[in-house]
């Protein structure tokens, strides 16, 4: 079975609830032409933004996705937001593990596994990000660190939610940075998740979850990226805060 590609705009803290419209109503008018068979679309605006999102993207073939939620339903954790609540607000889909989220707010691979858990509780399909830091690439420990981050992230997982998960592979250093990773370095890396992911999980399961890359992905830089045998879309920051650039890379792709 063919994995459909995946293009997900993280807008990170970018974006009210008017701009969240405006952008969805521009993206849906320039992708007209796009089939739902050539490629899914997701936007996570900030949890203020959901609901205008999911009302807006109804009439357009877009997806909407939180950037992240607790793992609890609900109680005393003042600033956070459930997979329920993300739910309720008319998302589909989650973020989890950022390395935003990672870096400056201290999840850590076992949340990333209990937040994965809520996010199927609340019927979320989750979209979990990987990748290693400059430091761990200079040290070669790349493949190791994405053994660390997919085997406890996904720890208790069954083939069956692997073949509907989405990860995405994010190497750190080319976050916001302007700085993608090269085809070779793309490749080994969702080479080697798509491997993992078939030894531990089962060949079919492995080999219907979707990878995205995330890294200063451009409408310059998706058509090489894309062209390799394991990358099956794009997690976009800054090119996705305007919509004309987010549906250049989505064109680009095709
Ligand atoms: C991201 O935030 O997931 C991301 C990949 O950002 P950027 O495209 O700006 O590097």
């Amino acid at each position: 079975m063919p994995r459909i590609p995946v293009f997900a705009a993280n807008w990170k803290m970018h974006k009210t609830v008017l701009e969240t419209v405006a952008w969805i109503r521009e993206f849906a008018a320039l992708s007209k032409a796009l089939s739902a068979d050539a490629a899914e679309i997701i936007v996570a605006p900030p949890f203020t933004a959901i609901a205008a999102a999911a009302e807006t993207a109804r009439t357009a073939t877009v997806c909407v996705a939180g950037q992240n939620l607790h793992f609890e339903r609900e109680g005393a954790f003042t600033g956070e937001v459930s997979g329920a609540m993300l739910k309720d607000a008319g998302a589909d889909f989650v973020i989890i593990g950022h390395s935003e989220r990672r870096r400056l707010f201290g999840d850590t691979d076992a949340w990333v596994n209990r937040k994965l858990i809520a996010a199927r509780l609340a019927e979320l399909t989750p979209i979990v990000c990987i990748g290693e830091t400059l430091e761990e690439r200079e040290r070669g420990e790349t493949l190791a660190v994405l053994d660390r981050q997919l085997k406890s992230g996904l720890d208790g997982s069954s083939g069956d939610q692997i073949a509907s998960l989405i990860l995405a592979y994010e190497p750190v250093w080319a976050i916001g940075t302007g700085k993608n990773a090269t085809a070779a370095e793309a490749g080994e890396a969702h080479t080697h998740i798509r491997k993992r992911l078939r030894e531990w999980f089962g060949g079919a399961h492995g080999d219907r979850c979707r990878i995205l890359y995330g890294g200063s992905v451009k409408p310059e830089n998706i058509r090489e990226l894309i062209g390799l045998e394991d990358v099956d879309g794009a997690l976009v920051g800054g090119a996705s805060l305007e919509a004309r650039s987010f549906a250049a890379i989505v064109q680009n792709a095709q």
